[in-house]
C-alpha cells in the first residue's frame, strides 16, 4: 500500500483524539492514502453509526 506522505503532513492525528476525531480521519484516510487499514474499534463504531465502510483504496 502506498503512503500518502503529503496527506499525512497535512492531517495529523489530533493528540488524545476522540471517537468522532478518529472516525473522521479514518473515512478521509481511506478515500486519500492506503497505508493502512481501518482499526476494528472504528470500524464497530461506523457499523453502530450506520456509516459505510469504505473500500480500502488499491494503489
Ligand atoms: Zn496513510
Amino acid at each position: 500500500m502506498a503512503l500518502n506522505r503529503a496527506w499525512h503532513e497535512s492531517h495529523p492525528m489530533p493528540p488524545n483524539a476522540n471517537l468522532d476525531q478518529r472516525i473522521a480521519w479514518h473515512l478521509e484516510h481511506a478515500r486519500e492514502c492506503g497505508c493502512r487499514a481501518i482499526p476494528a474499534s472504528v470500524l464497530k463504531a461506523l457499523e453502530e453509526r450506520r456509516i459505510p465502510i469504505p473500500e480500502r483504496r488499491v494503489s
